[in-house]
């Protein structure tokens, strides 16, 4: 049987959100099954949000994070916690993968995170709208085992593991049954960190793995790029004259 894929997609209203929701139901709409949606928004579900969920065709969830906060760099951090506690608590079987809303996937990466037993990481380009470069972040692979790291200016602090939050995938075991993976259990709960910035992926990956002899890089030599992370800024679209707009789609 194959293995059940479980994407991560926390979300919030702003400009393009539904095309963005739209696009990325598209493209889980095309991934063989099985495959869960957890899409988790901020204090309250949306009907615009469950509307294009129950239109897309793919197995979701649909959740909110009630956590107060009102740190703008908190940037969707609680709400993949909140998926991981769902995880947790019902005991999801599957690969997790954290998709944020806004970015690029190919069906090649939802084919990889097939091949992943305990943690697998890839290189994620990052393409920034300031910038004209693309930015390499991620393993370097020997086959399919990590033997280095590309980092960037923003690695320069020092983390241990140079991952994006696009850029990795677990097994979801890890999260309700760590004895399965014999993995120390100093710290119970396997959350986001929220503190600093740059630091969450590495911060939980530390809890997860212990060293990069215990990772995978996918796909075979991790020589191909199958995701892009971009930094778009949506909030100040200017409309044309005349059009009407739904409460979702309107700038914040
Ligand atoms: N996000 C969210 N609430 C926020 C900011 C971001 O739910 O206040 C979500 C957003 O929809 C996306 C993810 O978190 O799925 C990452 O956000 P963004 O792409 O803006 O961050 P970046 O990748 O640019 O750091």
């Amino acid at each position: 049987p194959r293995k059940q894929l479980i994407v991560v997609t926390p979300t919030f209203t702003r400009a393009a959100q539904a095309y963005f929701l739209l696009r990325l139901g598209q493209v889980l709409r095309l991934v063989p099954p099985p495959l869960l949606w957890i899409v988790v928004e901020m204090n309250v579900v949306s009907m615009e949000t469950a509307d294009i969920l129950r239109k897309s065709g793919v197995m979701y969830r649909h959740l909110v994070c009630t956590k107060n906060s009102t740190d703008i760099k908190d940037r969707g951090v609680h709400q993949r916690n909140t998926a991981l506690e769902h995880i947790e608590h019902h005991k999801l079987d599957g690969i997790v993968y954290f998709a944020d809303d806004d970015n690029i996937y190919s069906l090649e990466l939802f084919h990889s995170l097939r091949q992943i037993r305990r943690f697998g990481t890839w290189p994620v380009a990052m393409l920034a709208q300031s910038k004209n470069k693309a930015i390499l972040e991620g393993p370097v692979c020997n086959g399919s085992q990590v033997i280095g790291w590309h980092t960037n200016e923003k690695s320069k602090r020092l983390r241990r593991f140079h991952v994006d939050m696009s850029g990795f995938a677990i097994n979801s075991t890890i999260l309700w049954d760590p004895k399965r993976w014999r993995r120390p259990t100093l710290r119970p709960i396997r959350q986001l960190d929220t503190v600093k910035e740059g630091f969450q992926e590495t911060t939980f990956i530390e809890q997860v793995v212990e060293d990069e002899s215990q990772m995978e890089g996918v796909p075979f030599g991790c020589s191909r790029i199958i995701n892009w992370h971009l930094h778009l800024e949506a909030r100040d679209l200017i409309y044309p004259k005349g059009w009407l707009f739904d409460k979702k789609l309107e700038a914040d």
